[in-house]
């Protein structure tokens, strides 16, 4: 969007009326790499604003809505290989909500906390930590450093029992585009004490009006987390049986899910997909190709010993049921590969660092790499709710020779990967269906096929592929974008919607369905009348005046 300079300059005192110098980025240096993405798009802010608490946020508003110039909310706006910060156009105003970071509340007995958006994974699980409550929350494999309420609100998840984000806020405060503060809940506006305890309230359920969505901006929210249980135990499984018993395999890891013996909600990782974790990308394998062919690839597993297949996952209850669980999951399994318990590796005790030595003896004596048992005790912390940013270093595999130590910012650094999420029945017939139409397509875009197989639930998958590209490279780029394209227009094609949308598709998540559009768009065109908030975020953008 063009502002006139009368306008720009009128706006740009506004915002610094209310929110100080240090609130406002308006340079171009300053708004071009705040506005960077690892995706092949994006658009440049004409203003990114950094408001303290909700009457900031009502203040850009009312002068947005004065200017006709439109508002884009993120939290911390980590949102990596969707599109990060940018908006679904040029122009306007970015607001990242990171200032606002206050833990209002935290209810140990209840295990509920009251936090502002700019609270990231790290901040609460240090504060849970340092004054002895015994609660987890549950974090994203992404970097510690992200908001919980951003994440959550664009139906992000996790891998503990609360993996599910969105389903563990109860109760928000919101700013409607027209500057109003309402909280959900169905209960008084302020003071009743089952905001927080009891999603449902009294009448219409409003809180799925915020999530993906441009109707209001969250500046508070109740979350539920996890009481810590009596005991906790972690493994890896590695598949190695042939592809005729990988549907069995699915319907058993589905009963172990179903019965509760899983109660996490771990990631199956194909073999490219742990390789990005583990590994540098092998340019010495490519043989003057553009992608790395099977054979290129089964070098490179072999030499890192990553099989077809692999996922992490804890096991929670009491030290019975734990005990009970191990034995379950090992006897189901094991007819499908290899299951390596090592969850005392991470206690941070006697016993723990004897087990830990002695997991890496045995681990390196089966040829494991060292990255493998690098990435051992990360992965065993997080399924604890402990935040780590050492999955994010994958990301750097391939747009750099060196993955760095610290200081992870891929957006910043000009990552290049795109993240698509279809959401499949957790059924052998779908996700092997979905698979088989998708990894075609890497071959034909010269890729290299990424999937981690998400459980949501014992019902449902999410079917993540990932695309790594050279950012610097136009041609890479444009592969990507046309891959990312076709894989949208296959899984749409055969009912398998993302989860999620990217910066790019956002405008056109809900065209496959064009009266559930519609009723949307009144929604927006009546709490939005001029389009203020977010337009075009999933879908939705208010109905042109007559
Ligand atoms: C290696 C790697 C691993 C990852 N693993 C995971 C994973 O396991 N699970 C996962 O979910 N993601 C994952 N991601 C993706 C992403 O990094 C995370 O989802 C991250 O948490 C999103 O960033 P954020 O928390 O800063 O949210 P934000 O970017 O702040 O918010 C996300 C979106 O929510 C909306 N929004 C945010 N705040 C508000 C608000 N207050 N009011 C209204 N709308 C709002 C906006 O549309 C915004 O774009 C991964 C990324 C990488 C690179």
């Amino acid at each position: 969007m063009n502002l006139t300079d009368k306008t720009y300059q009128e706006l740009k005192t506004s915002l610094i009326n209310i929110l100080g110098h240090n609130g406002v980025v308006a340079d171009s240096k300053g708004v071009e790499v705040l506005s960077r993405t690892n995706v092949p798009h994006r658009n440049i802010p004409s203003f990114v604003v950094y408001p303290q608490d909700a009457s900031d946020v009502q203040g850009v508003l009312c002068m947005a809505r004065k200017h006709g110039v439109p508002v884009w909310p993120v939290s911390t706006g980590k949102n990596w290989g969707y599109g990060s910060k940018s908006a679904a156009y040029p122009g306007g105003i970015t607001m990242v909500l990171e200032r606002m970071n206050r833990i209002i509340e935290i209810n140990e007995e209840l295990g509920t906390a009251i936090i502002e958006p700019g609270v990231t994974y790290a901040q609460l699980n240090t504060y849970l930590k340092e004054n002895g409550i015994k609660l987890w929350v549950d974090s994203s494999g992404s970097t510690k450093d992200a908001s919980i309420i951003g994440n959550a609100l664009d139906k992000g998840r996790g891998v503990t029992p609360y993996a599910d984000h969105f389903g563990s806020l109860c109760g928000m405060e919101v700013v409607l585009p027209d500057g109003r503060k309402i909280r959900t809940g169905g209960g008084p506006q302020d003071g009743y004490p089952s905001w927080n305890t009891y999603k449902w309230g009294t009448g219409l359920f409003v809180d799925g009006l915020f999530a993906q969505s441009n109707l209001g901006i969250v500046v508070q929210a109740g979350l539920w987390l996890m009481p810590e249980p009596e005991a906790y135990d972690f493994f890896v499984f590695e598949y190695t049986a042939g592809e005729d018993q990988f549907a069995d395999f699915l319907k058993d890891f589905r009963s172990l899910i179903f019965k509760g013996v899983i109660k996490s909600r771990p990631h199956l990782a194909n073999d490219f997909a742990m390789l990005c974790i583990l590994d540098q990308y092998p340019n010495d394998l490519l043989n003057g190709k553009q992608y790395l062919d099977p054979e290129a690839m089964q070098i490179w597993k072999k030499r890192m010993k990553v099989p077809e297949w692999t996922f992490g996952c804890g096991l929670y209850g009491t030290k019975e049921e734990v005990r009970l669980h191990k034995s379950i999951t090992k006897k189901t399994l094991s007819r499908y590969g290899s299951t390596h318990m090592t969850g005392i590796c991470a206690e941070k005790n006697f016993m723990g660092r004897m087990a830990n030595r002695i997991a890496r003896l045995v681990l390196r004596l089966q040829g494991k790499s060292p990255q493998f048992l690098d990435s051992l005790i990360p992965a065993i912390e997080l399924f604890k709710g402990i935040p780590t940013d050492h999955f994010v270093k994958q990301v750097y595999f391939k747009s750099f020779d060196q993955k760095p130590a610290s200081e992870f910012e891929p957006a910043r650094d000009g990552c290049g990967f795109v993240w698509i999420g279809p959401v499949v029945p957790f059924s052998p017939e779908h996700i092997s269906k979905l698979m088989n139409l998708v990894k075609p397509l890497y071959k034909k875009h010269e890729f290299e096929f990424f999937l981690e197989i998400i459980i949501e639930s014992p019902r449902s998958v999410i079917s993540l592929f990932g695309l790594f590209y050279d950012k610097k490279s136009p041609d890479e780029s444009r592969r990507a974008m046309a891959l990312y394209k076709d894989i949208r227009d296959v899984a749409y094609k055969h009912g398998y919607p993302p989860y999620r949308a990217s910066v790019e598709s956002t405008q056109t998540a809900l065209d496959c369905n064009p009266l559930l559009k519609s009723l949307i768009t009144d929604l927006k065109t009546a709490l939005d009348p001029n389009n203020i908030l977010a337009p075009g975020r999933y879908g939705a953008r208010a109905r042109k005046r007559e």
